[in-house]
C-alpha cells in the first residue's frame, strides 16, 4: 500500500505518523496512508514558500504557464488511474470522477494560457506627457484549504490561478480525500515547478488550519468548506489583515413553474439533488414547485428517484455512491429523522442501505420529503447528502420569496419556458450562480464562481475573476 507524503521545499517527506484513507464504499479497503503533518511542518512550508516567492514572482508569466500546461499533460497521461483512485477515496461514481479529473486538467490548461494574458490597465492621463498604467502583481504566500467533495477540481481551481499569477502556496487538502490533490502536486513537481513554490501538507484541519492562519509569511487564505470554519478563519486572519476568500455552504433552490419542460425539469431536479450523493455545494436541496403542477411533479420525481441505483461507484450502472465517511452518514441520517418529525414519512427513501456489500460502506437511500414547510430545519439547514425537501408555492412570486428566505446564496435554478420569468429570476434571485432549465449543479471554469450571503465571502473564484483574489494592482504615473 502506498504511503503518501507531504511536500515541503521541493522534498517529499514520507516518514512519520500516518492517517488512513479508507474507501467509503468498502471500509475494508485502505486506499492509502498519508503522513500526518504538524504545525511545525506548516511553518517550514510557509517559510519555503516565502523564500521561493521573489524568484517565482519575477519569472515570466508564460514560463509559469508552461509548467502548468506540462502538469496538465502529465495528469492526462494518468487520467483513468487518477479517476479510479478518486472514486475509491471519495466514493463518487467512476464517470463522475472522470468528469472531475477532466475538469482539473482543463482548469490547469486554461490558467496556463492566462500566464500569457496577465493584463493590467493603460489609460490616457489628464496631464501632458504623463504615461499612467496599472500592472497586476502577485500577493505573496497564499494558504489554500480545500474540502473532500471535489478533491481534485477545488485544489486545481485555487492552485492554478495562484501559481500562474506568481504566488507561492501552502496547500492543505481535506483529510477524507487527500490523494486527488496529491496527484496534482506530484504532476506539478514532475513538470519542473521550482522548489518551495508549492508545498503540500496533509493532516488535522484544526491543527494545520490554525498553523496556516498564524504562519508569518502568509498573505492570503482561500478556503472552501463549512460556514463555521470559514467564519473562524476569517476572524483570525483579519487580525493579521490577511486577505481571505471563503466558499462555504448552500441550501440551493430549484423553482419549478407550471410552464416548464416537465420531463426535463424532473430530470434536472433529480440530477441536482441526488448525483454525487447530494454532496455538491451547488446541489439542489429545496425544490419549490408551483401549485398547479405540484402533485404531478412530485409523483413523477418520486418515480424517478426510486429508479436511482446506489452502490459502489466503480461498478457499472451505479448512479449514486456512498456518503464520504461515517460522520457524513450520521449527519444525513440525523436530518432524515428530523425530516420525519417535521414533514412525516418521506415519499421515497429515508434509510441507510444494509445487507451484503452495503454493510461495508456508508450507503443511504436517496430521500424525498414532500409538503415540507419552508421554515422546517430540513428546508433551511445544509444537510450535504441525498435528501430533497419539496415545498409548494402558490405562484412564481411566492416561489421567489421562499427561495430567497435562506441565509445561504450559492446556486439557484429555475425551470420555465417564460422568458420574463427567467429575467425576473436572474435579477431577483439572491445567489451567486444561477441556472435556467439546467440542474443547479454543474458549473464550468471559464466564468466567476461563488455565492452571496453566508455562502461566500471575498472575491470570486475561477475565470478571469480568480485574479481579483490572487493578485494586486500597482499603479504607476510616469512623466516623460
Ligand atoms: P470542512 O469540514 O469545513 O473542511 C474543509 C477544510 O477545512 C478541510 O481541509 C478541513 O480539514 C479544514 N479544516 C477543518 N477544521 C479546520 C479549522 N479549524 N481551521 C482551518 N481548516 C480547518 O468542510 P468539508 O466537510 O470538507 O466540506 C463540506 C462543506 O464544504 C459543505 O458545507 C459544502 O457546502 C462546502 N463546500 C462549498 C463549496 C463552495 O464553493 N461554496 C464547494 C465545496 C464544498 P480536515 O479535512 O482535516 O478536517
Amino acid at each position: 500500500m502506498q504511503t503518501f507524503g507531504n511536500y515541503i521545499n521541493g522534498e517529499w517527506i514520507t516518514s512519520g505518523d500516518t492517517f488512513e484513507n479508507r474507501n467509503p464504499a468498502n471500509t475494508d479497503e485502505v486506499v492509502g496512508l498519508h503522513v500526518k503533518a504538524s504545525a511545525a511542518d506548516v511553518e517550514k512550508a510557509a517559510d519555503a514558500a516565502g523564500a521561493a516567492f521573489p524568484k517565482w514572482s519575477a519569472t515570466a508569466g508564460p514560463a509559469r504557464g508552461a509548467i502548468l500546461f506540462k502538469a496538465a499533460e502529465i495528469l492526462d497521461s494518468r487520467f483513468d488511474a487518477i479517476a479510479a483512485e478518486m472514486t475509491r477515496e471519495e466514493g463518487k461514481t467512476y464517470p463522475e470522477a472522470k468528469g472531475e479529473v477532466r475538469r482539473s486538467i482543463n482548469i490547469l490548461r486554461y490558467f496556463a494560457g492566462e500566464g500569457s494574458r496577465f493584463t493590467g490597465h493603460l489609460v490616457p492621463s489628464e496631464r501632458d506627457r504623463v504615461h499612467m498604467f496599472a500592472i497586476r502583481k502577485a500577493i505573496g504566500v497564499v494558504g489554500l484549504i480545500t474540502p473532500w467533495n471535489f478533491p481534485s477540481a477545488i485544489p486545481a481551481w485555487k492552485l492554478a490561478p495562484a501559481l500562474v499569477a506568481g504566488n507561492t502556496v501552502v496547500l492543505k487538502p481535506a483529510s477524507a480525500a487527500p490523494i486527488s490533490a496529491y496527484r496534482i502536486v506530484e504532476a506539478l513537481h514532475e513538470a519542473g515547478l521550482p522548489k518551495g513554490v508549492l508545498n503540500f501538507v496533509g493532516g488535522s484541519g484544526g491543527t494545520l488550519g490554525k498553523a496556516i492562519v498564524e504562519a508569518k509569511p502568509m498573505k492570503a487564505i482561500s478556503f472552501t468548506g463549512s460556514v463555521d470554519i470559514g467564519k473562524w478563519i476569517h476572524a483570525e486572519a483579519s487580525k493579521r489583515m490577511l486577505r481571505t476568500q471563503l466558499e462555504m455552504g448552500g441550501k440551493n433552490p430549484t423553482i419549478v413553474l407550471a410552464d416548464c419542460d416537465f420531463n426535463a425539469a424532473v430530470e434536472n431536479v433529480a440530477n441536482a439533488a441526488y448525483f454525487s450523493t447530494g454532496q455538491k455545494c451547488t446541489a439542489t436541496s429545496r425544490a419549490i414547485v408551483e401549485d398547479s403542477i405540484y402533485d404531478k411533479f412530485v409523483a413523477a420525481l418520486a418515480e424517478r428517484t426510486k429508479k436511482l441505483k446506489v452502490g459502489n461507484g466503480m461498478e457499472a450502472g451505479i448512479d449514486i455512491g456512498p456518503a464520504v465517511d461515517e460522520g457524513a452518514l450520521k449527519t444525513i441520517l440525523d436530518y432524515i429523522e428530523i425530516g420525519k418529525k417535521e414533514a412525516g414519512a418521506p415519499l421515497v427513501g429515508g434509510n441507510r442501505l444494509t445487507g451484503g456489500a452495503y454493510d461495508k460502506g456508508y450507503f443511504v437511500e436517496p430521500t424525498l420529503f414532500a409538503d415540507v414547510n419552508e421554515n422546517a430545519r430540513i428546508a433551511q439547514e445544509e444537510i450535504f447528502g441525498p435528501v430533497l425537501a419539496v415545498i409548494r408555492a402558490k405562484d412564481f412570486e411566492d416561489a421567489m420569496r421562499i427561495a430567497n428566505a435562506s441565509p445561504f446564496g450559492l446556486s439557484a435554478s429555475v425551470q420555465t419556458s417564460n422568458v420574463s420569468r427567467v429575467f425576473d429570476f436572474v435579477y431577483g434571485m439572491e445567489a451567486g450562480l444561477l441556472t435556467v432549465n439546467l440542474p443547479s449543479a454543474g458549473v464550468e471554469y471559464q466564468l466567476p464562481f461563488g455565492g452571496t450571503k453566508e455562502s461566500s465571502f471575498g472575491p470570486k473564484e475561477q475565470g478571469p475573476a480568480a485574479f481579483d483574489f490572487y493578485s494586486d494592482y500597482k499603479t504607476i504615473y510616469l512623466k516623460y
